[in-house]
């Protein structure tokens, strides 16, 4: 807990992030980033989609203070967009609402999301809204909410150690969801603490978006759920076009191209970007053991 809170704090450091923009593409984060510009992300891209495997790109972006900011993380989702249709790759965007001014203004962020979920629509490109914090949780849910009424190429992301999960799952039954245990640290007045808790409820929200009949995309490494999910769906004839696994670029590298070869639909999340640093702080706030993946890469470089 002390190591996961440590990575945790260094993840909301916004000089650090400064830094580590300067630093440039060291610590080991090209081993889960995914390139510092597109083009070096569609080259990782094309290399999956050729094991069968597709993406959802994220254009890093964090710490957005002003407008100036917010529109230039807009310009750069927008040419992800173009990139996607030019190289006619397999994949798709995920997003985050701070990343376009949600901490600044609800209705331009409103209007930047709106200028990126028109464009992606025309080219028929589904866009995902990551979810970020508990704070902004419903207003990124209101966010989708007013875009459904006009588009219909967007889905969001449920948290499973989100106490109100369960009734979220419901309301919000009609998207496309990727479920997720959850990435932050949350206080224990809206959030399970327990890994037992979060991973029982991670399962019962599977379960639950998976029989409802909607896309669900299980964003996980854990292989026990996994293999749960496995047999779930045989037990309940669930169609394979219904659901896919996710898992994040750089992690379980080959478990990723063996779910491919096994026929499941198979996602990998593309990071890619300067602004590397709070992503890659919070993969080692969940899980330690990813120092080794940095300590790899720096001594085999
Ligand atoms: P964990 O609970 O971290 O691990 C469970 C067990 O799996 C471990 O004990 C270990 O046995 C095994 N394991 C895990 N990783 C490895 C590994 N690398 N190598 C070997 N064994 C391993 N969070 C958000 O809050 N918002 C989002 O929008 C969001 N989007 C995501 C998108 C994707 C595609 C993914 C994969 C995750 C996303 N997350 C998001 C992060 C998520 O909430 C979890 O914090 C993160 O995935 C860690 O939980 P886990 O389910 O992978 O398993």
């Amino acid at each position: 807990m002390i190591v996961k809170n440590f990575f945790m704090h260094l993840s909301e450091n916004q000089l650090l992030n400064k830094a580590a923009q300067n630093y440039g593409f060291k610590l080991g984060a090209h081993s889960v980033v995914a390139g510092t510009n597109i083009e070096e992300a569609i080259g990782s891209i094309k290399e999956l989609n050729a094991q069968g495997i597709s993406c959802t790109i994220d254009n890093l972006g964090e710490f957005v203070h002003d407008k100036a900011e917010a529109l230039e993380a807009k310009n750069q989702i927008l040419g992800v967009v173009d990139a996607i249709h030019q190289h006619r790759v397999d994949a798709h965007i995920s997003l985050k609402p701070s990343q376009l001014g949600l901490d600044i203004d609800y209705d331009f962020c409103l209007e930047n999301i709106k200028e990126i979920v028109a464009k992606a629509s025309e080219h028929n490109i589904f866009i995902n809204f990551d979810m970020e914090n508990y704070a902004r949780l419903q207003p990124s849910f209101d966010l989708m909410d007013e875009l459904s009424k006009d588009y219909n190429n967007i889905g969001t992301v449920i948290q499973s150690y989100f106490i109100r999960a369960e009734d979220d799952i419901k309301k919000y039954s009609n998207y496309r969801l990727r479920i997720v245990k959850g990435a932050y640290k949350e206080p224990e007045a809206v959030a399970y603490q327990s890994k037992e808790e979060i991973d029982a409820n991670f399962i019962e929200l599977i379960e639950y978006h998976l029989l409802n009949g909607k896309f669900t995309s299980i964003a996980t490494h854990d292989h026990n759920v996994i293999a749960h999910v496995k047999q779930f769906v045989i037990d309940h004839n669930i169609p394979m076009e219904k659901f896919e696994f996710q898992m994040l670029y750089g992690f379980r590298k080959e478990m990723q191209v063996e779910l491919a070869q096994q026929g499941y639909n198979f996602c990998t999340y593309i990071p890619f970007g300067t602004d590397w640093y709070g992503y890659f702080m919070r993969r080692l706030a969940e899980r330690p053991q990813n120092l080794n993946l940095v300590v790899k890469q720096v001594f085999t470089k």
